[in-house]
C-alpha cells in the first residue's frame, strides 16, 4: 500500500477544510486535504446552496457590516468579485452574499495550489488507526487504490465527523436531522425582476394546494436568492421525507426531489405565463442534507448560547445568524436574538474531548441540533475551519492552547 506522510490531514474539502487547510499551510505546516468528490466547495457547491451566511451583523440596516475578520472576510471579498455579487438583506435584519457555484469551486482550488497543499481527489476515508489518545493514521480508497496516511495532527472537516464514527468515538445523533432540500435551476424564464419570480412562485404554489394541483408537500419552495441572472433561477424544494442517516436514507431523498422537480416544473409550465418557456437546467449533484452526527468536543455548544448571545474569553468565531432550523412539515423556523447582537464559538468546540490531536470545523463543531441549525452556515464554517486549522497546527509544536487561540482572536474576530 502506498503511505503519504503529511503533518496536518484534513477530512473534506468543503468551506471549513479549504479554510483549515490555508491557515495549517500559512503556519508552514505540510497539509494534506482528502475530499470524496472531484472538486471543492463541499454543500456550497456540490448542493449549490447559493449565498453566505453569517458574514455580516445582524441589523436592520442597508449596508452590511462584517462581523467577521481575517480569512472569511478575504474570501467573501474575493467570491463577490469573482461572482459579480454584492450582499443582500431582507426585512428581519439578515445579511448574505450570493455567488456563483463555478466560481466557488475555482476559488478553492486556486488557494489549494496557492498554498502548496496536496489534494486527493475523489478519495474517501475508510478506516482511522488511533493509538494511545493520538490518531496516527487513516486508510484511504482513492479511485483503485488504497493509501495510507499518516499525520501529526488531524482535522475533521467531512461534515458527517466521519472519523469519529469510524474510531467509535462520542457523538451527537439524533433519529431524524432537519430537513433536507435539493437545488435545481431552470433556464427560458421571461425578462422580469427577482423579486417578482418569488411573488409569482409564492402565489401560485397557494393557488394550486388550496385547488388540490399540487399537494401540500410542496409548500416548501423558494428561489435562491440572488441566482436570476441570464434567464435561469434557482430553486430550492423541500424533501418531505425525514433524514435519517440510516443506508438508503440519501438515495430516497433524491428519489423524491428529482420527481417533485419534473412535477412542480411540468405544472409552472402549464399554468403560469412566465414559466411558460421554462425548461431544468440542471439539477444540483447533491441532496442538501444541511447536518448529520457531530462529534463531542471538550464542550457542546447549546441553544441559549446562541440565544443568549453567549461570549467567551477563548472565542474563535463571532456568529451572527439566528437558529435556522427546517421540517418537514412546518417548512423553516427561525429563532432570533437580540439585534446588533452576536455569539460566539468557543475553541473547545473544536477539540476533541477524547483524542489530542483531533480537531473539528464546520457543520461537524462539537454543538447541540439547535445551536449547529445556526453554527453550520458557510460564514461560520469558514471562521471554525481557519481556527481549527491554527489549532492543530499549533498542537505539533506544543504552543499552549491559550496563545494560539490569541493568535486567532487577533486575525479573525473583533473582540
Ligand atoms: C439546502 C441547504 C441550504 C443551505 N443554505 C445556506 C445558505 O444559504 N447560506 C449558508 O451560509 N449556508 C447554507 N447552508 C449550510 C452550508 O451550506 C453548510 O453547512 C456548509 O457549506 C458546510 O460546510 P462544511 O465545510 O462544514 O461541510 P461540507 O460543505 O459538507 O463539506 C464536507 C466535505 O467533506 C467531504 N467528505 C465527507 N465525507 C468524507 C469522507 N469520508 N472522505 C473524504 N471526504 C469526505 C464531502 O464530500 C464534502 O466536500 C445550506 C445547507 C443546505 C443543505
Amino acid at each position: 500500500m502506498q503511505t503519504i506522510e503529511t503533518d496536518i490531514l484534513i477530512i473534506g474539502g468543503g468551506s471549513a477544510g479549504i479554510a483549515a487547510a490555508v491557515a495549517s499551510s500559512s503556519l508552514n505546516q505540510k497539509v494534506t486535504l482528502v475530499e470524496r468528490l472531484e472538486y471543492l466547495g463541499g454543500k456550497a457547491t456540490a448542493a449549490e446552496v447559493g449565498t453566505i451566511c453569517g458574514l455580516y451583523k445582524y441589523k436592520k440596516t442597508d449596508v452590511s457590516e462584517y462581523i467577521v475578520n481575517g480569512f472569511a472576510k478575504q474570501f467573501a471579498e474575493e467570491i463577490a468579485s469573482l461572482s459579480s455579487s454584492v450582499p443582500l438583506y431582507n426585512v428581519y435584519g439578515l445579511h448574505y452574499l450570493p455567488y456563483n457555484i463555478s466560481a466557488y469551486k475555482n476559488l478553492c482550488l486556486q488557494l489549494m495550489q496557492k498554498n502548496d497543499v496536496n489534494v486527493l481527489f475523489n478519495s474517501k476515508v475508510i478506516e482511522v488507526q488511533v493509538t494511545n489518545q493520538l490518531v496516527k493514521s487513516v486508510v484511504i480508497q482513492s479511485k483503485n487504490e488504497t493509501i495510507q496516511i499518516n499525520c501529526k495532527s488531524m482535522i475533521d472537516c467531512s461534515g458527517n465527523s466521519c472519523i469519529s464514527q469510524l474510531a467509535n468515538l462520542p457523538l451527537i445523533k439524533s433519529e431524524r436531522y432537519q430537513a433536507a432540500a435539493q437545488v435545481f435551476t431552470l433556464k427560458g424564464i421571461g425578462q422580469t425582476i427577482e423579486s417578482n419570480i418569488n411573488l409569482v412562485v409564492i402565489k401560485e404554489l397557494k393557488k394550486a394546494i388550496l385547488n388540490n394541483q399540487l399537494d401540500s408537500s410542496f409548500k416548501n419552495i423558494s428561489i435562491v436568492q440572488g441566482s436570476y441572472q441570464n434567464d435561469c433561477v434557482s430553486l430550492k424544494i423541500g424533501i418531505p421525507i425525514a433524514v435519517t442517516n440510516s443506508k438508503d436514507n440519501l438515495e430516497k431523498l433524491r428519489e423524491k426531489a428529482i420527481e417533485m422537480i419534473q412535477h412542480f416544473v411540468a405544472h409552472l409550465v402549464t399554468h403560469v405565463d412566465l414559466f411558460k418557456h421554462a425548461t431544468i437546467e440542471h439539477i444540483a449533484s447533491e441532496v442538501g442534507v444541511r447536518v448529520g452526527v457531530r462529534p463531542v468536543g471538550k464542550y457542546i455548544l447549546n441553544e441559549e448560547d446562541v440565544l443568549a448571545c453567549k461570549k467567551f474569553d477563548t472565542a474563535i468565531a463571532n456568529c451572527s445568524w439566528p437558529i435556522e432550523e427546517w421540517q418537514e412539515e412546518k417548512g423553516v423556523v427561525m429563532r432570533y436574538f437580540n439585534h446588533d447582537d452576536f455569539y460566539q464559538i468557543p475553541a473547545d468546540c473544536l477539540i476533541s474531548s477524547q483524542i489530542l490531536n483531533l480537531f473539528f470545523a464546520g457543520r461537524n463543531i462539537s454543538a447541540t441540533d439547535e445551536a449547529i441549525a445556526s453554527a453550520r452556515v458557510i460564514g461560520i464554517c469558514l471562521q471554525t475551519g481557519y481556527a481549527a486549522g491554527m489549532l492543530a497546527s499549533d498542537n505539533i509544536i506544543k504552543t499552549p492552547s491559550l496563545n494560539t487561540i490569541k493568535a486567532i482572536q487577533a486575525k479573525q474576530i473583533f473582540v
